[in-house]
């Protein structure tokens, strides 16, 4: 007896035959039964691929473990970055650079960052100067970072003249000009200055405070500002009692015995007084 046989992934069945068990002659032929099942293919990877990495795969056959050829899976090019991390600060003058990597594959990119905006600050818009006044209390701030100045300029030098440190000096012609401060980033700023015969007025006395409490025999130095900046009138100082206090001609106040007294200091036709109380 030849005995029956199940279909597999690539034969048939066969049904059962019969063959002489001592010569082997077939008796009775077996038969095709059933077809050839085929194979129960399923993808198997063999490498995942990565963003910047080809991955591999094959089939195989579940049941008779019959394999195809190999074949690749493409790189996923999805790169897993991190954050941004800034390689060069940008200034006004340059564009910055930051770079970020893949956690996988250690890709790297980079970006640019954009330059800083210009700005420019000055601390004043306009000023008046008596012929022949030098002044450098016109100042430049502000800057973003990387900038400075390039220039300054004069719309006419025959009523003000400007040095590229921003000194300012007026001519002997009065009159009115504008100055023109030019940064590294081309960010302009003007000043308008306006020249006279006579000196610059002061119109107020800042920087003071009204009232002083002092110990008897410590000493206070008072530092009055004048507007405008280009004021330059000399300034005095006088106290009411000089058996309580007195005050120098260079504005140090001395407490000398308790009790109250005024200091008046003075520039031109503007005055600003300070109360100071002495103290034991
Ligand atoms: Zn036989
Ligand atoms: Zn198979
Ligand atoms: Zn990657």
């Amino acid at each position: 007896m030849i005995p029956a046989k199940e279909a597999t992934c690539t034969e048939p069945s066969l049904t059962e035959g019969k063959k002489c068990s001592t010569c082997g002659k077939i008796l009775e032929p077996q038969e095709e039964a059933d077809p050839a099942l085929g194979h129960q293919m399923k993808s198997v990877t063999d490498k995942e691929a990565t963003c910047g990495v080809d991955g591999r795969r094959h089939e195989e056959c579940e049941v008779c473990g019959y394999k195809n050829a190999e074949e690749k899976i493409p790189a996923t090019g999805e790169h897993k970055y991190g954050a941004y991390k800034v390689t060069r600060d940008a200034t006004a003058l340059t564009n910055g650079i930051k770079v970020r990597s893949c956690s996988v594959c250690g890709n790297q990119e980079s970006a640019s960052i954009a330059k800083l905006n210009p700005i420019i600050k000055l601390n004043t818009t306009s000023i008046t100067l008596k012929v022949k006044q030098s002044t450098t209390k016109v100042t430049v701030s502000g800057l973003a970072k990387g900038d400075r100045v390039a220039f300054w300029k004069s719309s006419n030098t025959k009523i003000v003249t400007v040095s590229n440190t921003g000194k300012i000096t007026a001519q002997k012609k009065t009159g009115s000009a504008v100055l023109t401060v030019t940064l590294k980033s081309g960010k302009k700023a003007i000043v308008k200055v306006k020249v006279q015969k006579t000196d610059v007025k002061t119109k107020k006395i800042s920087g003071l405070s009204k009232n002083i409490t002092l110990k008897a025999k410590k000493k206070v130095t008072l530092k009055p500002v004048l507007s405008p900046i280009t004021s330059v009138q000399k300034i005095t100082y006088k106290t009411s009692n000089k058996a309580i206090a007195t005050v120098s001609n260079k504005g140090v106040i001395t407490a000398k015995k308790p009790g109250k007294v005024k200091i008046t200091v003075q520039a031109g036709t503007k005055k600003f007084v300070v109360t100071v109380t002495v103290k034991k």
